[in-house]
């Protein structure tokens, strides 16, 4: 969903076109609501240092892994590629990645020397130590054949060298080795909803130093982040704010479970408190006027 561009100047720099459609959620994570906000520069700087890394925040990662039952195609989306530990057996872990629905026995030496090799992806590389070992092309057809067909946990000897065994991994369980959400991605997310709520009005209200956080990492006094968990998961995120006086407060909730209050302190801006959902199950984008609204259900989509 695309919302007409109503901004001469780039919300961030001030200076370029806006040109640039930004998804106000990243659309990596189920956002489909399009904006021409920023222009391209400021556009790509945000995508290299705040918003690409998403997916391999620990939060999202077990949020899609929660969902999984409710939100298939985005599992896939976030998970593909990302990396895996396992446990064969005998209780060893290992790395996988989990690529195109399949979980992969990625390549690495354990403590004891020996050799972690996906049982069909690793055939080549068997076969390059049978040929290091001296065998024929003839005898290593006949040893990767029988290697095949070895059952599970039977110890095998491919040459006088080289023993294999087949062990399945079991427990899979996410590495969630990524960077948590930098605070500067929950400002920005806050910063460009007030823009969409607030239209131009965004460059009268004395909001230099949120653009100064956001682009330089300036921190301020009047900015004040606050990170909370819900009580479950949910297949939706939801932003809206609330303008108080001298304050506006923003509400970013990803999968009901993550949220952020952005405080703005000491600004005058006023506008409608309306409330943003992406519905990422039935995939819709979903407007409500106030908070009381949305709390009787009353939403309308815009397209
Ligand atoms: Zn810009």
């Amino acid at each position: 969903m695309r919302v007409r561009n109503v901004f001469q100047q780039c919300i961030l720099c001030k200076k370029e076109p806006a040109i640039s459609l930004e998804h106000m959620i990243p659309e990596c994570i189920g956002g489909r609501l399009a904006v021409s906000i920023l222009c391209t520069k400021c556009n790509n700087y945000l995508g290299s240092t705040l918003v690409n890394g998403i997916r391999q925040d620990p939060s999202i990662r077990l949020a899609v892994r929660n969902l999984r039952g409710e939100i298939p195609e985005l599992f896939e989306r976030v998970e593909n590629g990302q990396e895996y530990y396992g446990r064969d057996s005998q209780g060893r872990l290992g790395k996988c990645t989990y690529k195109d629905s399949t979980f992969r026995v990625k390549a690495c030496k354990d403590t004891d020397g020996s050799i972690w090799l996906d049982t069909y992806r690793g055939i080549s590389d068997i076969r390059k130590i049978l040929k290091r070992d001296g065998l024929t092309e003839k005898q290593i057809d006949e040893e990767i054949r029988s290697f095949v067909a070895q059952e599970n946990d039977v110890e095998m000897h491919l040459s006088n060298s080289t023993k294999v065994i087949k062990r399945p991994v079991c427990d899979l369980f996410p590495s969630l080795q990524g960077f948590y959400l930098d605070e500067r991605f929950a400002v920005l997310l806050a910063y460009e909803y007030l823009s969409l709520i607030l239209g131009n009005s965004i460059f009268d209200g004395g909001l230099d130093f949120v653009r100064a956080f956001i682009m330089e990492g300036k921190s301020s006094e009047n900015i004040i982040i606050e990170r909370l968990h819900g009580h479950h998961y949910g297949s939706w995120h939801k932003l809206y704010p609330e303008f108080l006086d001298e304050k506006a407060v923003i509400n970013i909730r990803l999968f009901e479970w993550l949220c952020f209050k952005v405080h703005l302190k000491k600004v005058s801006i006023k506008g409608q408190e309306r409330v943003y959902i992406e519905d990422l199950k039935n995939k819709k984008t979903l407007f409500a006027d106030s908070l009381e609204e949305a709390k009787k259900n009353i939403y309308y989509t815009m397209y």
